[in-house]
C-alpha cells in the first residue's frame, strides 16, 4: 500500500465544516431531550470527540465495541458485542454514533440493542454514508458526506490497525 499513490477525498476543512453543520443542527433537534451519544469504536473516536464539542445541549457520552465476523457469516447478519454500554440508557435519546454505514449490519445491531434496552428514541448519525454496499435497509438519521464504494481511510477509519490518526479521509489509487 505505502508506494501506491494517495487520494484525498475529503478534507480536514470540509470535515470540519460539515460537522458544525451537524452539531448545529443536533443541538435544535435534541432540545429538552436526554441526549446520550453512544459511539462505536474504534472507527468513531475521533468523529465522536470533534462532533460533541459542536453540541449545545446536555449530553453523556459512553462507548461500545462491535466486531463483525468473516465475508461468509458477515452475510448472515452477525455482529458481536465486544463492550456493551458502560451506562442504563432507559429512557434516554440515544444517538448512535459510528464512521461509516457501508452494508448496514453493524448499525442494524447496535439500533436493536439500544432499543432492547428501553432507550426513549434511537437515532443514528455516521460521517461517511456508503449507500451502493447496504445489505440491510437503514439509512442514517444524519450524515456528513456520501461516499461511493470505495475502501476509504484515515479521520477514524483503518488500515491493518493503522492510518486512523490521519484528519483528512483518502483511498490508495489502483
Ligand atoms: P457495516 O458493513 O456493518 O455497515 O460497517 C461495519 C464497519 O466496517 C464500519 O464501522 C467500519 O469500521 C468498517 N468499514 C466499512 N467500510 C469501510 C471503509 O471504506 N474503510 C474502512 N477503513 N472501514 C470500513
Ligand atoms: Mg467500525
Amino acid at each position: 500500500m505505502n508506494d501506491k499513490k494517495i487520494n484525498i477525498l475529503i478534507s480536514k476543512d470540509q470535515i470540519n465544516e460539515r460537522i458544525e453543520q451537524l452539531g448545529t443542527e443536533i443541538s435544535k433537534d435534541y432540545l429538552g431531550k436526554k441526549l446520550y451519544v453512544l459511539s462505536l469504536l474504534r472507527g468513531s473516536f475521533i468523529y465522536t470527540a470533534d462532533l460533541v464539542r459542536q453540541i449545545t445541549v446536555p449530553t453523556k457520552i459512553g462507548f461500545m465495541t462491535t466486531s463483525s465476523y468473516g465475508d461468509d457469516e458477515e452475510s448472515k447478519g452477525l455482529v458481536n458485542i465486544v463492550n456493551d454500554i458502560p451506562d442504563n440508557i432507559s429512557g434516554f435519546d440515544v444517538l448512535i454514533v459510528d464512521d461509516i454505514v457501508d452494508t448496514g449490519l453493524t448499525m442494524d445491531f447496535v439500533v436493536n440493542h439500544a432499543k432492547s434496552l428501553g432507550a426513549a428514541s434511537v437515532k443514528t448519525c455516521v460521517l461517511l454514508n456508503k449507500v451502493e454496499r447496504r445489505k440491510v435497509e437503514i439509512s442514517p438519521d444524519y450524515y456528513c458526506f456520501e461516499i461511493p464504494d470505495l475502501f476509504v481511510v484515515g479521520y477514524g477509519l483503518n488500515y491493518g490497525d493503522y492510518y486512523r490518526n490521519i484528519p483528512y479521509i483518502f483511498n490508495w489509487e489502483d
